[in-house]
């Protein structure tokens, strides 16, 4: 039996390898891919944004267990694990080992850079990122079963978006009774709001188009600032400290991504507050920040990349916890089969569609 895997050789170009299904090592698990999506980081691989050398696509899916390698009885959790069991993997490793890992911070595992070399499809085992008929799970990698009410649009993304920030709130230390302001009502942004709505924290959404707004408000944002409205971000801060008593919110996320946003959130946030920064991905882009608003305000600044890999056990049950309370559904708005992957790909980048699923 066969399998596709996809590649981008170059800028906008997508190609699918077909390769035997391989052998499947002990402690490892080969999924069938039932649908997997394109994230942000998906679409700077389909500018080109990752180099010369090419890359392979995909890290978000939801997918069932073709074969489990030998000693495989469970997912990470303990719970028993059989062939055709709905399952979400992690897409990284992390070692367990190192200081960051021993410090309760795997999302900065230190081994992660240095062990994952750039792949090729033609690498044994083929497929090492689910954009593709199947998805190779090595051993060690975290794997969850995915809870039967969580529907494959809801559970496809839950190990990005909504793990990342579900850790980042607990990194910030989000409690309840605190005021949350989330910078951007996109994926994670929305993700964001109903993980801090949980933990009985106020939420305060800002973003500057008339759908994100609604959905910031349907995921249970209790205040909007409308950019429009709120033009500069002079106009933002002062509006939040009206929302605020005059002192600020106790935690800023960033999930805007552009670098005036953070410079915004050092200044929205209260004195001895935390900022949350998720959004700022691209090396290239700068902005000037005083550090001096930093010692005087006394605020502490978190980034965070990933997040620990059991988070994404929360996450699924965060999702089988709240799939009727929120609209799931909205937050993917096409889906394509995998032929058409390149026109989702395109679509994604010309902006024509916010999040596509694809489905093999
Ligand atoms: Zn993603
Ligand atoms: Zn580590």
């Amino acid at each position: 039996m066969k399998g596709k895997i996809a590649y981008i050789p170059q800028a906008r170009t997508l190609e699918f390898h077909e390769f035997d299904l391989p052998e499947v090592e002990p402690g490892a698990i080969l999924a069938d891919v039932s649908r997997t999506n394109i994230c942000g980081s998906e679409v700077h691989m389909w500018r080109g944004e990752f180099g010369k050398r090419g890359v392979m696509p995909g890290h978000e899916m939801v997918g069932r267990v073709h074969t489990l390698g030998k000693g495989v009885t469970t997912d990470t959790a303990g719970q028993p694990l059989k062939e055709g069991d709905r399952i979400a993997p992690v897409y990284y490793r992390t070692c367990g080992l190192c200081a960051n890992c021993r410090d309760g911070n795997a999302a900065a595992c230190l081994t992660m850079g240095i062990r994952e070399k750039r792949l090729v499809p033609q690498d044994a085992p083929h497929f090492h990122t689910p954009f593709g008929t199947h998805y190779y799970i090595q051993p060690g990698q975290h794997v969850y079963k995915v809870p039967e009410n969580v529907p494959d649009y809801a559970a496809s993304s839950a190990n990005c978006a909504l793990s990342q920030v579900f850790f980042g709130l607990d990194r910030g230390n989000l409690r309840y009774d605190e005021t949350l302001v989330v910078q951007g009502a996109g994926g994670l942004g929305l993700h964001a709001m109903a993980v801090a709505k949980a933990r009985g924290a106020r939420v305060i959404a800002i973003d500057g188009v008339d759908l994100r707004l609604q959905r910031a408000k349907a995921f249970g944002a209790d205040e909007l600032v409308d950019m429009r409205e709120y033009s500069t971000a002079d106009a933002r801060v002062r509006r939040i400290r009206e929302l605020t008593k005059g002192v600020g919110p106790d935690v800023v996320l960033e999930v805007a991504g552009i670098p005036d946003a953070f410079l915004e959130a050092i200044n929205i946030v209260r004195n001895g507050g935390r900022v949350l920064e998720l959004g700022n991905i691209s090396p290239g882009l700068t902005v000037a920040i005083p550090p001096s608003f930093i010692t005087f305000k006394s605020i502490s600044i978190i980034g965070v990349a990933t997040y620990n890999p059991h988070y994404l056990l929360k996450s699924l049950n965060f999702l089988s916890e709240h799939i009727d309370k929120y609209p799931y559904h909205e937050l993917v708005d096409a889906v394509f089969p995998l032929e058409r992957a390149a026109e989702a790909m395109d679509k994604s980048d010309r902006k024509e569609i916010t999040r596509a699923a694809v489905e093999p």
